[in-house]
């Protein structure tokens, strides 16, 4: 069912979209890896790089007269992949989680209230900004409150995230600061938890980061920055070379750029900014964007998540009930894309219900008659797919952005209850269908949606093969984690990749080791 293009049009397309126009700036030294194999190389156990490229793939011994005078570096019994892509990530919020309250422990609303806390205490100056607390702390269908804050934080403003980032919670005091009523209406597109008298309990859900701020009294660029340089530094310590960075704002934009030009990012971050901006800020940035640093998609929410029940399901949940609003409803999704799509930009819809996922492939199906985008258009997460859907995928060459430890029940993703009751036993067997997908002919993008869960991509590798329901072989896993967000780029031609001509992003990693044992970009070691 894929439209045939003739293969003139592809090579044209992609030069004069300058897909290849990456050169490292940073000529590197040739270096020569060894390990115990590479992968998608049956046979070869080493890697000649030269100025940050793969220049020759082969048996060590074979390689011997090329490498005259380059290093060697022994990756001993380390397998050879290409650098891990993290698909979907959330840089800034990732980085600044490193420094704030870590809610996920706490079984309870009155433990997270602790942890806050013990925290606070910590931390004297500004707001209490905690996250990772999950849905079960409550009783099913209710949402922390104010007063349980309120009781331990009367003046100073509290903000906490909950483990998905679809709710917040927060005190009395935020809302003075934010100068929101108790009685205010629902901003656009969010929705305020509301007690039995009407008022706003406590929680929000699908707040933007606006709110957001407003409720935490804001954080400069600096401490922005800050944020991001710290979660750049655990990406690649974690061996992630490349990173799509989801719903990026402005100030990490600057933040990023800042950081490119004093040649100091140390892995590609494809800046992904929301979808309904203004598209000829997108454009000055996208023409700003260089090097390391580059313009992804547009990120849109097409529905919420399965704990809020704010998924758009075809079907109601299994208490008869359903989401309240789309995200973005279809019509409005339709023209956005078109919009987008005709100013060359591609779309990262967020769609975790089946509804969500179909009319993401719907609103993608109507705007075929315009010009591809210049990388692939995807659909995030697709927690439950419609078997009528999964062939789609294939058939629109739309790219399943996927999270595996996002189907780990035993995994740091606390909220399996509320989750797996609001899915109900019906569509269960449809969920985190990486199998199906794959079997249908779909590309699947692997990420973490850190902060979500952990940004470590070797546990997301682990647990892609470990699965019990529908699990990858290691070589689906990893062109998950390499291949996929390459194609998904239409980087396919030298992301992701370790034939003679890719760029030299390498990981190597040792049988059952928690970290890899040795990290390059552009064929320079990671420190
Ligand atoms: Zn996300």
């Amino acid at each position: 069912m894929r439209t045939w293009r003739p293969a003139l049009g592809v090579f044209l397309s992609a030069a004069a979209l300058g897909c290849s126009a990456y050169a490292p700036r940073r000529p590197s030294p040739a270096l020569l890896v060894t390990g115990a194999g590479v992968f998608g190389h049956p046979g070869a156990d080493c890697l000649l790089v030269r100025d940050g490229r793969v220049a020759a793939v082969g048996r060590a011994a074979d390689l011997a007269g090329q490498a005259l005078g380059a290093a060697h570096v022994d990756g001993g019994p380390g397998l050879l992949l290409p650098g891990l892509h993290d698909a979907h990530l959330h840089l800034l919020d990732g980085g600044l989680s490193l420094s704030q309250a870590d809610l996920g422990p706490a079984k309870s609303e009155a433990e997270a209230v602790e942890l806050a806390r013990a925290w606070a205490a910590k931390n004297p100056a500004g707001a209490v900004r905690g996250r990772g607390w999950s849905y079960d702390i409550m009783p099913a269908g209710s949402y922390p409150t104010r007063a349980a804050l309120d009781a331990v934080f009367s003046t100073r403003p509290v903000v906490l995230e909950s483990y998905d980032g679809h709710a917040y919670w927060f005190n009395t005091a935020a809302l003075h600061q934010a100068g929101v009523g108790t009685d205010a209406r629902d901003p656009e597109g969010a929705r305020f938890v509301r007690g039995p008298d009407g008022r706003v309990s406590g929680t929000v859900l699908e707040a933007g980061g606006e709110l957001v701020e407003s409720l935490a009294g804001g954080l400069t660029p600096a401490e922005k920055a800050e944020g991001v340089r710290r979660g750049l530094a655990l990406l690649a310590a974690s061996g992630v070379t490349a990173a799509d960075v989801m719903s990026g704002d402005l100030e990490e934009f600057e933040a990023l750029a800042a950081l490119e030009a004093k040649g100091e990012l140390p892995v590609r971050v494809f800046y992904s900014p929301p979808l309904g901006g203004d598209l000829a800020v997108y454009r000055r940035l996208r023409e700003r964007a260089r090097g390391r640093l580059e313009f992804g998609w547009l990120k849109g929410f097409v529905d919420g998540a399965f704990e809020s029940k704010t998924a758009e399901t075809l079907e109601p949940f299994p208490d008869g009930t359903r989401a309240p609003a789309w995200g973005l409803e279809p019509a409005r999704l339709k023209a956005l894309i078109r919009e987008a799509q005709a100013a060359g930009f591609p779309v990262a819809l967020h769609a975790v219900g089946d509804a969500a996922v179909r009319a993401s492939l719907d609103a993608y199906e109507a705007a075929r008659d315009l010009p591809a985008p210049r990388r692939r258009h995807r659909v995030e997460h697709d927690e439950v797919v419609h078997p009528d859907d999964l062939v789609r995928f294939h058939a629109l060459d739309v790219v399943a952005s996927m999270q595996p430890l996002h189907a780990d029940p035993g995994g740091p993703a606390p909220s399996e209850g509320a989750w797996s009751r609001n899915v109900g036993p019906e569509r269960l067997p449809h969920s985190f269908p990486w199998r199906a997908l794959t079997t249908a002919g779909a590309v699947l993008a692997f990420g973490s949606d850190w902060p979500v869960v952990t940004q470590d991509p070797l546990a997301g590798l682990a647990f892609a093969q470990a699965r019990k329901d529908g699990p990858l072989t290691f070589d689906e896993a990893v062109r998950g984690y390499t291949a996929g967000p390459a194609y998904a780029a239409r980087r396919e031609a030298d992301l992701g990749c370790l034939d003679p001509g890719c760029l030299a992003d390498v990981v190597v990693v040792e049988p059952g080791a928690k970290k890899p044992a040795l990290v390059l970009v552009d064929g320079v070691k990671v420190p």
